[in-house]
């Protein structure tokens, strides 16, 4: 087991890991469409560098491209690092657990390491222009790669040791846990009010590897409340999600999946 790595400690030292909300395929596939026009951009920029239109002066044009290329891929990259938090890559080959966690600081390269050679060797611009054309093009690669590079990658294998931690003192027995059919979540409390709404037909159970192998990739948040647990849970800043997630997915309405937030809140209360 390599180092863990931790998504912000707490002041207190204690280790936490908050899974974010979100369906981590949708932000993929933003993310990869973000890209490709970030590198669209990158393009026009070099066919304006390279004057194949017809304008006055190309300049503003290639500082435009520049911009634009930045705030796409480092949205893209944001969507990224969110979708590796909540569905992490394997680590078992490096390479590839290396490429899947910073694929956002390699497309920033390739969106911007072009254009800077395009820029630096370029003989129609004057001078003046395009040295700070160029430094500019040479502050977007860093500023970039800097925000898209991710500095605590989580691995699969790592969000299945904090399950398994997590799940130690369930009241199913350790290790063992229940689920729906249709949420993201698994339960690890007896009384849990959102495992009690799951419909006998939707209700499974096993270990928590079990649970895993079928997409539950974190504890419910009534469940992590009452166990007081908060590594690898959702942080709960959005809010919606759950019911979302429940509404997606239930053809029985009475099926909700997962808790509300009012209902956490509810319960918070009354702890
Ligand atoms: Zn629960």
């Amino acid at each position: 087991m390599p180092e863990k790595k931790t998504d912000a400690p707490a002041a207190t030292g204690k280790e936490t890991y908050v899974i974010p909300s979100g369906n981590p395929t949708t932000l993929r596939a933003i993310a990869i469409a973000l890209w490709v026009l970030a590198i669209v951009c990158e393009v026009v920029g070099i066919l304006f560098i390279l004057q194949k239109f017809d304008v006055a002066n190309s300049t503003p044009f290639i500082i435009g491209a520049l911009i634009l290329d930045l705030i796409l891929v480092v949205i893209g990259s944001f969507l990224w690092k969110r979708a590796n938090k909540i569905d992490p890559p394997s680590e078992k080959n490096p390479v590839e657990f290396f490429i899947k966690t910073q694929l956002g600081a390699i497309v920033a390269v390739i969106a911007f390491f072009p254009i800077l050679l395009f820029l630096l060797t370029d003989k129609n611009m004057d001078k003046k222009t395009k040295t700070w054309v160029s430094i500019l093009a040479g502050v977007c690669l860093l500023a970039a790669v800097g925000l898209s590079y991710e500095p605590n990658p989580i691995s699969e294998e790592y969000l299945q040791q904090v399950m398994r931690e997590n799940a130690e003192s369930s009241d199913f027995g350790a290790n063992h846990v229940k689920w729906s059919t249709n949420s993201r979540v698994y339960h690890t409390w007896e009384d849990c009010s959102a495992l009690n709404r799951i419909s006998e037909n939707n209700l499974r159970d096993g270990t928590v590897d079990d649970a895993f192998d079928v997409n539950k990739v974190r504890m419910c948040k009534l469940c992590a409340g009452h166990f007081n647990i908060t590594k690898g849970v959702d942080g709960g800043k959005d809010s919606g999600d759950d019911a979302v997630d429940a509404t997606n997915v239930a053809d029985d309405a009475a099926d909700a999946a997962d808790a509300t937030a009012e209902e956490e809140d509810e319960l918070k209360a009354a702890a």
